[in-house]
């Protein structure tokens, strides 16, 4: 959503709210899609004594993957931002941290929408302490034990130990 400025800057009005939901289910995050539910950009931009202060909530619910098990897992998501709105013309700002240059309107979806895929976890764990699954038979471990020897795996060598077994034999 683009919000003109224009009537922020003349005085007319001391601040806008915003309140809508977009669809970011084609956007990518991490080689998945976790927006599969619409996105909510609410908050306002006021004037703060000549200051254009844009606050926000970004909120959604998450859909991702455990990185060790592979299970599906959802979670609300609220990103909370404060930004600075400086005028293009105003040459005495830099753009920086929290900082966006503007003209005379604001593309919101621009800003809210890389500041929510900027805090995107990048690993998902469907929780701190999952087992993952069995490299060797691919039953999930927290469910229960399998019974296979993983202790080879734990040293990088034991491959390596391995190969030069087999040549003994
Ligand atoms: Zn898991
Ligand atoms: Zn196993």
């Amino acid at each position: 959503m683009k919000v003109s400025l224009k009537e922020l800057r003349s005085g007319v009005c001391s601040h806008i709210d915003f309140d809508y939901t977009i669809d970011l289910s084609k956007e990518e995050v991490n080689f998945e899609f976790p927006f599969k539910k619409p996105v909510r950009l609410s908050g306002s931009i006021s004037d703060m004594a000549g200051v254009l202060n844009l606050s926000a909530d970004i909120e959604t619910e998450v859909s991702s993957q455990c990185a060790r098990c592979g299970k599906p897992v959802e979670y609300n998501k609220l990103v909370e931002v404060d930004f600075v709105l400086v005028a293009e013309n105003d040459g005495t700002a830099d753009e920086g941290d929290g900082v966006f240059t503007v003209g005379d309107e604001v593309d919101l979806d621009e800003i809210l929408v890389s500041e929510l895929i900027l805090n995107m976890d990048m690993i998902t764990l469907c929780s701190e302490d999952c087992k993952g699954l069995c490299f060797k038979c691919g039953v999930d471990l927290n469910l229960g034990e399998c019974g296979c020897d993983r202790t080879g795996k734990i040293s990088p060598f034991a491959d390596l130990a391995k190969l030069f077994t087999d040549d003994n034999n």
